[in-house]
């Protein structure tokens, strides 16, 4: 696990633990470096011809080489954007005005809400989307998946890799290379993969691909779109011609040599540690708490736990814990705070009584065991406590 000094604890206050990684996860100190550094000497605009525009661009180009080498790509195949929901916004959007005349698009049920919600957009405008179901692991089938494909009618196909809620990994690979195969365009909703699982657009030939890079270390606002040479695609959004005609916008250039350099050193972290850690603490909460449950399985994040209790609302355990220092999340951030069940658990197979009783735990570099262990003992105390209240 990471070093335990001041940086590693991500300045919490004293006695907290932050244990929701997938809603966002604290500034890397080298990301913060890079900032200062593009923000002190490439603040000019990049779209600018003289001087200080060029040393604005160069960080542009680096973060561009950075994002190819990391990920087996070119550089002119990368958009740097707003974030992740600018992103899919781009992708979805872009890809269905490029294809109109094919009308069907095929997602799954375990998508983030802002997919959700482009599709249900365009489901409104006359579009068919097909939402394949999810198994109890939380992944889409990618037999479903292919069945529903077919070049003909299929406009795209637009799937999450990795679940922001349960930590699902679904089979990414398969699905790519076959509708690479069929000549449908993939998008996938990257967004929680880098630094957690090898994150390589070589191996899995999407399309496009969505991130986000306060998911990976660095600054909230920026992000970026992956758009695969000869795509077929066309800018879904008015502005002017940054980012080689793709977006308009005055490009981020500290926030996207942060992103870049956040990137660079997520890939390469040693995460091996955390499977083995999140196993474990899984057990120890299935063994001590009576009526606790997993919530999904298979191939997972390697530093996220969905867990159920029955009998506990998890907003009330939630905000329990939070009064004993420790931050988890109820289901994803965007529906913190709503009261509707999750889409993603319903489609898991979940009721929605069981679906308002799960949280999730996530973690990150930084954290340390005893984190789990505290957390752990404080299940043991509030479960018991919540039910009896
Ligand atoms: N997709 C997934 C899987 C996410 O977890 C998130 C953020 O929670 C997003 C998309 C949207 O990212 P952002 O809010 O950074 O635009």
């Amino acid at each position: 696990m990471g070093k335990i000094s001041e940086g590693a604890r991500f300045g919490l206050e004293p006695g907290r633990i932050y244990l929701d990684w997938n809603a966002t996860a604290p500034l890397r100190a080298s990301a913060r470096e890079a900032w200062l550094e593009a923000g002190a000497v490439g603040w000019a605009n990049a779209n600018s011809l003289h001087r200080e525009g060029r040393i604005a661009a160069e960080f542009l180009t680096r973060a561009r080489e950075t994002f190819a080498s990391t990920t087996g790509t070119s550089p002119g195949e990368w958009v740097f954007t707003s974030g992740a929901t600018e992103s899919i916004h781009a992708a979805i959007l872009g890809c269905a005005a490029a294809r109109p005349t094919r009308r069907r698009i095929v997602t799954s049920l375990g998508e983030h809400a802002v997919v959700r919600s482009v599709l249900a957009g365009l489901e409104g405008q006359g579009w068919e989307i097909v939402r394949v179901g999810l198994g109890p692991d939380g992944a889409w089938s990618a037999q479903e998946v292919l069945d529903a494909s077919h070049p003909e009618t299929t406009g795209m196909v637009s799937l999450i890799w990795a679940s922001n809620e349960t930590g699902a990994v679904s089979e990414v690979e398969e699905v790519a290379k076959e509708l690479r195969r069929r000549r449908i365009p993939l998008h996938l909703d990257a967004v929680q993969v880098p630094g957690r699982i090898p994150f390589g657009l070589s191996v899995v030939p999407a399309t496009f691909a969505s991130l986000s890079g306060h998911k990976f270390g660095a600054p909230k606002g920026v992000g970026a779109l992956f758009i695969r040479r000869a795509a077929p695609w066309t800018r879904w959004m008015a502005g002017g011609e940054q980012e080689r005609g793709r977006r308009g916008g005055t490009s981020n250039v500290a926030g996207i040599h942060s992103m870049a350099t956040a990137l660079a050193e997520a890939v390469v972290a040693d995460v091996s540690a955390w499977n083995p850690l999140r196993d474990d603490f899984e057990s120890r909460v299935l063994a001590r708490v009576p009526g606790s449950h997993r919530v999904g399985g298979g191939v997972r994040l390697p530093q996220t736990s969905a867990l159920r209790f029955d009998g506990v609302e998890s907003s009330a355990l939630l905000l329990r814990l939070d009064d004993l220092g420790i931050a988890v999340s109820s289901g994803s951030a965007c529906t913190s705070g709503r009261t509707d069940p999750s889409p993603v658990l319903l489609g898991m197979g979940l009721t929605s009584g069981q679906a308002h009783q799960t949280i999730r735990v996530s973690f990150g570099d930084g954290t340390i065991p005893s984190d789990l262990d505290l957390l752990l003992d404080r299940l043991v105390q509030e479960v018991p406590a919540l039910r009896g209240s």
